[in-house]
């Protein structure tokens, strides 16, 4: 009797072990050991994009778009591209415009068309001053979230502002969060956009001490890099620590011998869309 119970009792464990298995796959595997492995295989440079399935999608786009879906530019010339997102506005775009020109530095600026329309002398000055503009949507929407003819709006309208302000239709596209999918990213290559993102992520939107930015710059920077920055942020943001941190930026760069060049110039393209090209 007391050797039946012993062996019921080892039986049942069994069977529990097998049932466990069969449902599971790897009863043995701790939880943990499956979410190391998933932030394992997320890259450490890629741009920020909030949700993992939308930046696999964007990697994959990226391998099979290599020549219309940009992150850097060639790696054998010593030129750094530094490009300021989400102005323009009155407070900040000004005084980034102020020490660019201070360091005869050109810059790309990635603009959004709501706050182009409301800030019209700002967009003049930043073409006035011999940068370059790029369309990064109409009111920062993510893009894949939207549906394609709101997409297509977002872009089209932000480009005839921007072209009814400087002269030229932008050739430079940078989709908020650096987040396209692939119907979209077609429909913007057949419109003879260049989607352009980053490598180089300053971070500067997160409230960080300029010494941070500075630092998330330098310690990643390389020849061919695209450097993020913002020169305009969302209601109430500050960001006087891009402002501080952009004199020291510079003077690392340019002590080290990076030429600070357009986007346009990183990558031997016209800024503006030529028209003339045939579909
Ligand atoms: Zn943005």
């Amino acid at each position: 009797m007391k050797y039946f119970s012993k062996r019921l009792v080892w039986s049942a464990a069994l069977l529990l072990f097998i049932i466990t298995a069969v449902f599971t796959g790897k009863p043995w595997l701790e939880p943990s050991q499956n979410s190391v492995i998933t932030v394992q295989a997320k890259p450490k440079s890629e741009p920020t994009v909030k949700n993992e399935e939308a930046e696999q999608t964007i990697s994959e786009l990226r391998a099979k778009y290599p020549t219309d879906f940009l992150l850097s530019g060639p790696a054998h010339n010593k030129q750094v591209a530094l490009t300021f997102d989400d102005g323009p506005d009155q407070r900040f775009t000004p005084q980034v415009l102020d020490i660019l020109k201070q360091y005869d530095v050109k810059a790309t600026f990635f603009l959004i068309g709501y706050k182009a329309e409301n800030n019209p002398q700002i967009v003049r000055r930043i073409q006035e001053e011999g940068h370059i503009i790029g369309n990064h949507s109409y009111n920062h929407p993510n893009f894949p979230k939207l549906p394609t003819s709101l997409f297509e709006q977002q872009t089209e309208r932000t480009q005839s502002i921007l072209s009814s302000l400087i002269g030229y239709e932008p050739s430079l596209l940078r989709p908020p969060y650096g987040a396209i999918n692939e119907e979209q990213l077609k429909w913007a290559i057949s419109k003879h956009f260049l989607v352009v993102n980053w490598d180089v992520d300053s971070l500067d939107w997160k409230g960080l001490h300029p010494d941070e930015i500075k630092a998330n710059v330098l310690d990643n920077v390389h020849p061919g890099a695209i450097v993020l920055q913002h020169s305009a942020g969302g209601h109430g943001q500050d960001l006087s620590a891009t402002v501080q941190a952009l004199p020291a930026i510079i003077e690392s760069l340019q002590k080290d011998n990076y030429e600070l060049v357009t986007v346009p110039q990183l990558l031997n393209i016209d800024a503006s869309i030529n028209t003339d090209i045939s579909k």
